[in-house]
This record gives structure tokens, sequence and C-alpha cells, in this order.
């Protein structure tokens, strides 16, 4: 069995084991592969393995690979920074993104995803624990935007994303996905169509589930360490 074989077996069963002790249907949970700094040859091997989904940072780097890869049938998510200079290439390029964090971004995205294409899956990333450097919306304004995505065209929110601070407390991570749960909870009431919760990665995917992750994005459990 190949090393990445071994891996995806094991975040599988991390995954498994997580949703067991949360009481939740492990198929509720979908694998992203976090592919950034990895190789061409690492994709094709988790493909082989059974991934489909995977996730990348930076435009330059996911085109080529993205072009390069285009002979499987994988599922692109965006989860890096959005500078307003790229979005033309997200909307062409992906199928989701998950880092969206303000207005400009959300109607550009909406301008440019082609015609000929469905329509872009969007997260909106929302700032939790209050690190004035981790990017993302306030919880106040991620409501903002997830009211104005409905009224924009080629666009389909799903769902929100967030990247807590690190912890290696399991009640302190537990906490911080609590509050992205609770904030997809009121939108959801609000009537907003959501199906994603995305949150939980390599060192905090248990209890992202324990508190609700409907998708885990994982790079090192999957990849191993990226070259520096
Ligand atoms: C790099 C990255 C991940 C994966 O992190 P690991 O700790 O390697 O699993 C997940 N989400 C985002 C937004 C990332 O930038």
């Amino acid at each position: 069995m190949s090393q990445s074989y071994q891996r995806f077996e094991s975040v599988i069963d991390r995954i498994r084991a997580a949703a067991a002790a949360a009481d939740r249907d492990p198929e509720e949970i979908r694998l992203l592969a976090v592919s950034k700094k990895h190789p061409l040859s690492a994709i094709r091997e988790l493909h082989a393995a059974g991934v489909r989904s995977f996730g990348e940072n930076y435009a330059a780097e996911a085109l080529p690979k993205i072009e390069a890869l285009s002979d499987l049938d994988l599922e692109w998510h965006y989860i890096g920074p959005v500078q307003s200079n790229k979005t033309r290439q997200l909307a062409e390029h992906f199928h989701w993104v998950e880092s969206i964090d303000r207005e400009k971004i959300l109607r550009r995205l909406a301008n440019q995803r082609p015609e000929h294409l469905p329509p872009l899956n969007c997260c909106i990333q929302v700032r939790i624990g209050d690190e004035a450097t981790k990017s993302g919306a306030s919880p106040e304004l991620a409501t903002e935007l997830a009211a104005m995505a409905g009224g924009l065209p080629r666009l389909r929110l799903r769902g929100l994303m967030a990247i807590p601070p690190p912890s290696d407390d399991f009640d302190v991570q537990r906490g911080y996905f609590a509050q992205l749960k609770r904030l997809y909870d009121q939108l959801r009431s609000a009537g907003l169509a959501l199906d994603t919760l995305s949150m939980g990665m390599s060192s905090d995917l248990e209890a992202a589930i324990h508190e609700g992750a409907t998708l885990v994005r994982i790079g090192t459990a999957l990849f191993g360490p990226r070259p520096a």
C-alpha cells in the first residue's frame, strides 16, 4: 500500500471515529484535501485513493495545477486570502471559493463567473477568536454578506468557513467551532439554504466534527509536511 493511501485511510478512520463519538453520520462530512505546495504526483496518488476535492491557497500556484490535472474529474476549492485582482481567475477556474470576507470580492466573483459554468459555490469566511491577524469577516459582516449573496447572480452561497487560532486544548478548539456553528444555525433559521460548515484541519478535525463540521480541510495529515 502506498504511503498516501495509508495516510488517506488514517484520515478516514479519524473522521469516522469523530463522527461516531459525536453520534453523527460520517457520510455528512466531506473531505477536502489541501494540496498547496504539494506536487501533481501527490494529488494524483490521492485521486487514485478516491479523493476528488482539493483545496489551494494561491492562484498562481493553483492555476497550472488545475490545468495539468484536467484529465481527472476533480473539484477545486479556493481557500486562501482573496485579492481583488485575482477574482477573475478564481471565478473562471474554481468550483468553490470558501474564503470570501468582503462585499467587493462577492460582487466581483458574481460578475466574473462565466455564463457557461454552473454557479460558483461560495462560503463566507468568518473571523473566530478575534485574532487581528487572521482574515475573515466579523460575524456581523458575515451575516450581511450572506444576505447579499442571495441576491447576486452566478453564485450559490453554501455556508461558512473559519480558521480559528491554533490551540492544543480540545475544549478551546470546540469553543471556537461552536461559535461558528451558532452563526450557521442563525443564518439557516433566518431562511438561508446553507449546507456547508467548513471547519477543522489536521490538528483539530475531531473538535470540528464534534461541533458540526460538514467539510474538513486536511493538508498535512494527508500529504505529510509541506515543503518549506
Ligand atoms: C493550509 C490550510 C489547511 C490545511 O492545514 P493542515 O494543518 O495542513 O491540515 C486548511 N485550511 C486552510 C484555509 C489552509 O490554509
